[in-house]
């Protein structure tokens, strides 16, 4: 199935009640990873990369890797750039292969939030069928080195969300509801469940504008997941928990095995561990054998 873009894939999800998993990945490993975990599940899939390891390895070097390896594949799946505050960097995405991109705006003032999504949505919209994620109000945490307490974090208001929406234009909303990036430092993060089904009542109910995105996914507890899904949550973003994965399996490995010199053997492992939580959150997202649903609603991305 054809590398695809993220809007009729997420809108098949709200649709039909199940969320697909967007996973962060910062090296080659945990992208083939996550794409044969999800190709194993017949999982819709939306890989993405954050700032930092995006401009490490380029973004050239990533689209053209995701591509190889997700073109023949038998689900759709997209590539997204996450967080981005930086309008060229998310246009030189765009121009090199990302399917999604996400401009983040959200700690700026409201009408420049809105100005500078919109510049981006025209010019992904311009270059083809490459979709863009808004966000408004912020995500606590540290995503990429940033960091905003839970106490600071402001979070989304409902009553200006369709304004965001429609004037943006942006085809994916990430609203602020109190998940937060990293480990929570509470045991029991406060969401705003209420929040979420008044914003996806504005924005998507009369049908299906703008998917909502839940960012943070990392420590939410199972029953706090399906509740997001249940109102309409459609994209989960998954980082931390794969990091964790990847660095706890390398060093593991190496501490068991520390007079062996092969890297393949510490990458199988590293590999294998990161597929064991990509499984996790496709049961729990449930979109495991969601793959046909999904991709055949629309034609394949050019
Ligand atoms: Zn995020």
């Amino acid at each position: 199935m054809p590398v695809v873009s993220a809007k009729r894939m997420l809108t098949d999800a709200a649709t039909h009640g199940y969320a697909i998993g967007a996973f962060n990945v910062t090296n080659i490993i945990q992208m083939e990873a996550v794409i044969e975990a999800a190709a194993a599940r017949r999982a819709p899939l939306i890989v993405q990369t954050s700032v930092t390891p995006t401009k490490f390895l380029r973004p050239e070097v990533i689209a053209a890797a995701f591509r190889a390896m997700a073109e023949t594949l038998p689900i759709p799946a997209c590539l997204h750039l996450d967080h981005c505050d930086d309008v060229e960097f998310c246009k030189r995405c765009a121009d090199v292969g990302y399917t999604n991109v996400m401009y983040d705006g959200s700690k700026l003032e409201f009408e420049e939030n809105i100005r500078l999504t919109r510049e981006v949505v025209e010019y992904c919209h311009g270059r083809g069928d490459i979709t863009v994620e808004g966000e408004l109000g912020t995500v606590s945490g540290v995503e990429d080195q940033v960091r905003v307490a839970e106490t600071e974090a402001e979070l989304c208001d409902p009553a200006r969300s369709l304004e965001f929406v429609e004037r943006s234009g942006v085809d994916l909303f990430a609203p602020a509801i109190g998940t937060a990036h990293g480990v929570y430092t509470t045991e029991n993060p406060k969401i705003d469940f209420d929040r979420f089904e008044k914003i996806q009542e504005i924005v998507n109910g009369r049908g299906i504008v703008a998917p909502l995105i839940v960012h943070g996914g990392t420590g939410l507890k199972p029953e706090v997941v399906k509740r997001l899904v249940a109102l309409g949550g459609a994209k989960f973003n998954v980082s931390t928990d794969l990091k964790y994965a990847l660095i706890d399996a390398i060093y593991e490995y190496i501490s068991t095995h520390r007079n062996e010199y092969n890297p393949g053997k510490i990458d199988v492992a590293a590999k294998r561990a990161v597929i064991e939580r990509v499984d996790y959150w496709i049961d729990l997202l449930g979109c495991g054998g969601r793959a046909e649903g999904s991709g055949a609603i629309q034609p394949p991305f050019q």
